[in-house]
């Protein structure tokens, strides 16, 4: 029997502390430390044995062979998309998110569309309740088998019998390893876990996909760390109560991190979203005030979002202002610059701002449309619908230029937009048939053009 032994984690960062203190060096949160009981055995649990695949030795550097990694699809051009290519052997991969938001879900879906010899690990749920889900999905002849478990010495005892090609575990916060004294989903169990995984697929080449469960505040502090262990983080998104989901890469050591999928929430499972520009804006017959379009970047792909903005006179003393899917501070930044370069006055109104499809968007390109949405519900003036814009709005009210402009007019010539009102200062070389491409370089160029 090993010595028990103690160590103080911070909940918060998963900083290590020798002794107990009040505030975390590291990220600075008082009373987040507590003490875990860990006993480190001598020797490590994933023993090397058999199923080695993978061994180094040294290579000579022009020997190296600098060809891309071989990659395995995942059979989702979505998912695919965001990893840069396929799932990269011996990768490990966390995919974190809000509980309910899905993540069971997807990867339950793609474990049942691969063809390779896939092992879903579940601490979560009993195999007859992730059957019932695969019937949902309506998934045959597939080729992934369930264990339901939570140790992981047991769990590598089924992987050297069945020899996958792809591990998911769902999720790393219910695993534990025998090694570790506390409680599961604890910091030390989450480390250990991790450091398991991923030393079993370094030495295997076989790609692991771990679940972590995070809160909206990031207060469970597993995945924090275990961001710092992986090879790539994925980020399954969106608002509980809308129907799409969106995945982003937060770090990608085998790609970009710019890249986006979007899929739709749906009774049989997540559909992809190939045409999402269609999605997001809403079909209507009549125009109405307080809505225009974006033509957005999100990673490589251009995004067609509807913006929505309310303004009314303020009720009670002070007026609100709110902000869904876009900075606050931003919309606070617009209507200054709207109130002292244009003279609204819109210090005594209430202003509401809506991007639709619960999605939350950060290009600056964005600020035109806001600008555009805020006046045309100021004025109750619609605007045509067939128009877009594309341009960041300076603090002096000038109309700034936005990278990739040309991508943007592509995009929307597409999808039918007759006029796009872009910065006088985007230098494009473009010659676009059906759309109109509107140069505006201040703020008052819009304002009269809508009032
Ligand atoms: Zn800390």
């Amino acid at each position: 029997m090993a010595k028990v032994k103690t160590t103080f984690f911070c909940q918060n960062c998963g900083n290590q502390y020798a002794k107990w203190q009040g505030q975390c060096n590291a990220c600075k949160a008082w009373n987040t430390i507590v003490e875990e009981l860990i006993q480190k055995p001598e020797k490590s649990d994933w023993k090397s044995s058999s199923v080695v695949k993978r061994s180094s030795k040294p290579l000579k550097i022009n020997a190296i062979d600098t060809s891309s990694e071989p990659r395995l699809s995942s059979y989702d051009a979505e998912f695919d998309r965001v990893l840069g290519g396929g799932i990269v052997p011996g990768a490990v991969t966390l995919l974190g998110g809000e509980p309910g938001i899905g993540k069971s879900t997807l990867l339950l879906q793609i474990a049942l569309r691969l063809p390779y010899k896939t092992l879903y690990v579940s601490g979560e749920e009993s195999q007859k309740q992730i059957k019932m889900r695969a019937e949902r999905i309506h998934a045959s002849d597939t080729n992934c088998y369930i264990l339901t478990e939570t140790k992981t010495q047991h769990i590598f005892k089924q992987i050297e019998d069945l020899e996958p090609e792809v591990v998911i575990i769902d999720s790393i916060q219910t695993l534990h390893s025998d090694y570790i004294e506390s409680s599961a989903g604890s910091i030390s169990q989450i480390k250990e876990c991790a450091t398991e995984l991923i030393k079993f697929a370094k030495e295997t080449a076989t790609p692991v996909l771990l679940i972590g469960h995070i809160t909206k505040d990031g207060h469970i502090a597993g995945p924090k760390i275990l961001e710092h262990m992986v090879d790539t983080v994925l980020q399954f998104e969106g608002d509980r109560n809308h129907v799409f989901r969106i995945l982003r890469a937060h770090k990608n050591r085998f790609g970009s991190t710019n890249e986006l999928g979007i899929y739709e929430m749906q009774g049989s499972g997540l559909r992809e979203v190939t045409n999402p520009s269609e999605l997001l804006i809403s079909q209507k017959d009549e125009a109405l005030s307080g809505n225009a379009v974006a033509a957005t970047l999100e990673g490589m792909r251009p995004l067609m979002i509807e913006v929505q903005a309310l303004v009314s006179t303020a009720v009670y003393g002070t007026p609100q202002r709110s902000a869904t899917g876009f900075n606050a501070k931003r919309l606070n930044m617009i209507l200054a610059v709207l109130e002292k370069r244009a003279g609204f006055r819109l210090g005594a109104k209430d202003v509401f701002l809506n991007i639709t499809g619960g999605i939350t968007v950060d290009d600056p390109a964005i600020d035109l449309a806001v600008v555009a949405a805020i006046l045309s519900s100021n004025e109750d003036m619609p605007l045509q619908s067939d128009l877009c814009f594309a341009a960041e709005v300076g603090l002096s009210g000038e109309i700034r230029p936005v990278q990739r402009v040309e991508q943007r007019i592509l995009e929307a010539e597409k999808l039918g937009f007759s006029t796009i009102f872009i910065s006088k200062y985007n230098k494009i070389s473009l010659k676009p048939e059906s759309i109109t491409i509107e140069l505006v370089s201040k703020i008052e160029d819009i304002v009269k053009f809508i009032v």
